[in-house]
């Protein structure tokens, strides 16, 4: 069972001597969380200095002895109510509270926020709302204070309720739910006990609109997202270790790691104890192995593959600036999202919002606690989420040397999903409307341009074939060009492994490129086994004006007796799976446009079959112009 169930995580802000450490103090002080003796010793040291008894004194008397290391706990204060017990993250007014509110350090259940009954809305207030906004904090409690300076008036009260509110709906604070109190912190008023004072009030007091928030669901209803720390070898397994994020895992399970886009099972859940785990989830920091080999390294983020992150390298984000020196387009950054840092640039800050006014329109740079939506370009590419989908993994600092000058929340609906909108997208890409026609270009060359597709099985002869078919049309006078399989691996689709969804992306990006090429007016000829007949389909299907399938056939047993590569060999052997062939089907074309049986015929008949299809189908003969009789 988790140890968290029944722990709420809280935030206190609010503008400064609005009383947030006094409320602090007074919440321990009523829920009895205080050392025995502490408020007399603070009591008698404040008169002794004859100064008037803070209840923030508590707090710092508390904090001083943190220091001197005699509470065990560095930065967490803890209460307890009937109902439940609450982890105060962060002292109020700590130097790092904006950090680690922002970092995600502290990822807070609810927030109280405190506003002076006599000043109203300040400043801070407005910031510190701003920034719940942002990180998408969803259940706010607004604790009107000082109510003893408004001689404890509805009035007043309403007065400032209605400020705030009005404030929270201006900046679109999307909380489930916020709920408005009047209190005196220092005078212990509707805190804990209901106060006389107040009889109009009817509502919670601060302690029970704090137990009345639902105890927050653990994400593990969200997808799962694992952010890999380390990958340790041990003997000769290699453990990826990592933190599950959200959601959860099974040993079995497919797991695809972005950004590199590749996938493997989970073939076991590591433990120390002897009984190994079937499934993992949470919060938790877990081993796993893999039953393929695959390049993972600390950063990369592990899901499920219908529930992936949006790989990218822009997004859009809302950031809270806290450099000291402002932040300016085009200065350098290391972003880090989870466990993967890389590079990155403010591209552009598209907006700069004022949280007092909250007038927002273009700026060149954002000062120290700013505001600003940005676009934000990283060096590498990064798995990460659109913020309002997992709040956890949308969310990212930037660091400069070891400073943290800035943390946001990433928006990725305006940029594509490299990963998965790899295909175009019909309705936003506008043809260029070229000023040399296909007519012209092939006058010119004397040919058209077209694409002819090798397919067949590995060991059929298709790259012995398509070199010597490059070199012969060339020395006849054609344009023509060679797209070989593994140099495409190594350059344009080196991102891709060999799952199927990777070896379907790998032909079509194949037959993209084949197609420009055509459309220059070259005869391309690409090499590929392309299994899957429905692939090679598909570029039929979009560029069927260039698209000659071509068919070197051989049977399976020629095919192996000429495996010059020791790739049958080795797929017999289960060294390399998912081999086509053999562990993988192949698909041979239905009705292909030419076939070379490599298996039967000589290299000369193949190739003199090849260049007579080309001769046939790609030289240039102009329109026919009808005689007019
Ligand atoms: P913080 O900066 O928000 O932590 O504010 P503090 O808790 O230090 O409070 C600032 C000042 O307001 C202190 O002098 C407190 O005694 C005073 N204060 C806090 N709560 C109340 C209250 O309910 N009534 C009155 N009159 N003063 C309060």
């Amino acid at each position: 069972m988790n140890t968290n169930t029944n722990k709420l995580k809280l935030v206190i802000v609010g503008h400064v001597d609005h009383g947030k450490s006094t409320l602090v103090g007074r919440i321990l002080h009523e829920t009895g969380a205080l050392p025995e003796g502490k408020v007399e010793a603070v009591k008698a040291m404040s008169e002794k200095r004859g100064m008037p008894f803070e209840w923030a004194f508590v707090i710092d008397s508390m904090q001083a002895e943190r220091d001197q290391g005699i509470t065990i706990d560095t930065t967490q204060i803890r209460f307890k109510t009937a109902a439940r017990e609450y982890l105060l993250i962060d002292a109020p007014g700590h130097k790092q509270f904006l950090k680690n509110m922002v970092s995600g350090a502290a990822g807070a259940d609810a927030v109280v926020l405190v506003v002076d009954a006599h000043e109203g809305v300040q400043d801070q207030t407005r910031r510190h709302a701003y920034l719940l906004r942002l990180l998408g904090i969803r259940r706010i409690i607004v604790a009107i204070n000082k109510m003893d300076l408004a001689g404890y008036g509805e009035e007043r009260y309403q007065e400032v309720r209605r400020e705030v509110a009005a404030y929270l709906r201006s900046i679109g604070v999307n909380a489930i739910d916020i709920t408005f109190l009047p209190i005196a912190a220092r005078e212990g008023a509707n805190i804990r006990e209901r106060s006389a004072a107040m009889p109009w009030y009817e509502g919670p007091t601060l302690l029970e609109a704090l137990d009345a928030v639902p105890q927050p669901v653990a994400a593990t209803d969200l997808p799962l997202r694992l952010t890999v720390q380390d990958v340790y070898k041990f003997d000769e397994r290699r453990i990826i270790a990592g933190r599950i994020e959200s959601g959860s895992l099974h040993v079995g399970d497919t797991l695809l790691f972005s950004p590199i886009n590749a996938t493997a099972r989970v073939a076991s859940i590591e433990s120390w104890n002897a009984a190994q785990p079937a499934k993992a989830g949470v919060g938790q920091s877990v081993g796993i192995t893999l039953d393929e080999d695959i390049f993972v390294e600390r950063g990369h983020v592990a899901s499920h593959v219908h529930s992936a992150p949006v790989v990218s390298n822009v997004f859009r984000a809302n950031l809270f600036w806290l450099g000291r020196s402002a932040l300016v387009p085009g200065a350098q950054y290391r972003l880090r999202r989870g466990a993967a840092e890389t590079p990155a640039v403010i591209e552009r800050i598209d907006r700069v919002v004022d949280t007092n006014t909250l007038a927002s329109g273009p700026g060149d740079k954002v000062e120290w606690n700013g505001v600003a939506e940005v676009t934000v370009r990283t060096r590498g590419l990064l798995a990460l989420d659109h913020h309002a989908d997992n709040a956890l993994t949308g969310r990212f600092v930037l660091v400069d040397g070891h400073q943290i000058v800035g943390g946001g929340t990433a928006s990725t609906e305006d940029y594509p999903d490299q990963r998965r909108d790899a295909a175009p997208k019909g309705t936003n890409l506008f043809h260029v409307r070229h000023r040399v026609a296909a007519e012209d270009r092939a006058r010119m060359n004397g040919h058209r341009g077209g694409i002819l597709w090798f397919t067949g099985l590995s060991g059929a002869g298709k790259s012995t074939l398509a070199v010597e078919l490059e070199r012969r049309l060339f020395a006849k006078g054609y344009q023509t060009f060679l797209l070989d399989g593994d140099n495409a691996r190594q350059g344009l689709n080196a991102d891709l492994g060999f799952s199927p969804q990777e070896r379907a992306e790998n032909i079509r990006r194949i037959g993209e490129v084949s197609a420009l090429f055509a459309e220059a007016g070259m005869i391309v000829i690409s090499a590929f086994i392309s299994p899957y007949r429905v692939d090679r389909d598909r570029i039929r299907a979009t560029h069927g004006e260039y698209f000659h399938e071509v068919h070197i056939s051989a049977p399976l047993h020629v095919c192996e007796a000429r495996d010059t590569k020791g790739l049958y060999r080795r797929a017999r052997a289960g060294e390399v799976k998912d081999f086509t062939g053999i562990s993988a089907p192949y698909e041979a074309p239905v009705a292909p446009e030419l076939e070379i049986k490599s298996g039967e015929w000589t290299t000369e008949r193949c190739l003199a079959a090849l260049v007579d299809y080309v001769e046939e189908h790609l030289a240039y003969r102009p329109a026919k112009i009808r005689a007019v009789v």
